[in-house]
């Protein structure tokens, strides 16, 4: 679920709470104070997931430093086929 910001009309900050998309308030009270509080705009904050956050991440670093390679990839011999009918399949 996203989570919004809001900031409370007195001076209490900012803070987040999440909703559903559909049932995001413009204003809801604050956790500090109970006063009204505007939603923020710029949008809801989708939460990361551990996953996107790695591959973020992992795609952030490639940008920076690629990874460097120092010999082709290993060959597997595992994947040719023994089976005698392959060898009619068409070779790209
Ligand atoms: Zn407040």
């Amino acid at each position: 679920m996203p989570s919004y910001q809001f900031t409370c009309r007195r001076d209490c900050g900012s803070f987040e709470r999440t909703f559903r998309m559909a049932e995001a308030p413009a204003v809801t009270t604050c956790p500090q104070c109970g006063a009204a509080s505007r939603r923020c705009f710029g949008g809801a904050l989708v939460h990361r997931s551990a996953t996107v956050t790695r591959l973020l991440d992992a795609t952030k670093r490639t940008a920076d430093e690629p990874r460097v390679v120092g010999a082709p990839p290993a060959r597997s011999t595992s994947s040719i086929s023994r089976n005698p009918l392959h060898r009619k399949l068409p070779r790209y």
